[in-house]
């Protein structure tokens, strides 16, 4: 459901639309057509849903550095011992 939040230019008047086909949007308060189209929730939450993959991706990243300092370890260790 393509819901779009407008900014009315005549009043000022902020709100949410869904917006069919063939329907013109309209300010529901002094029904100008003249509006100013604000993010939707769908871009804010998208945008939140790619920091939230950029920060599990950053943590993957420091997995795989632990994961390759234990490895780097255990060489360490075994060579060590094969002394
Ligand atoms: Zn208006």
């Amino acid at each position: 459901m393509p819901i779009f939040e407008y900014k009315c230019r005549r009043c000022a008047n902020q709100f949410e639309l869904l917006v069919l086909r063939n329907t013109a949007a309209a300010c529901p308060k002094c029904e100008s057509q003249d509006l100013e189209q604000l993010l939707t929730a769908f871009a804010v939450s998208s945008e939140g849903i790619r920091q939230a993959n950029a920060k599990a991706a950053r943590r993957a990243a420091v997995r795989s550095k632990d994961y390759i300092d234990k490895k780097v370890a255990d060489a360490e260790y075994v060579k060590k011992h094969d002394d």
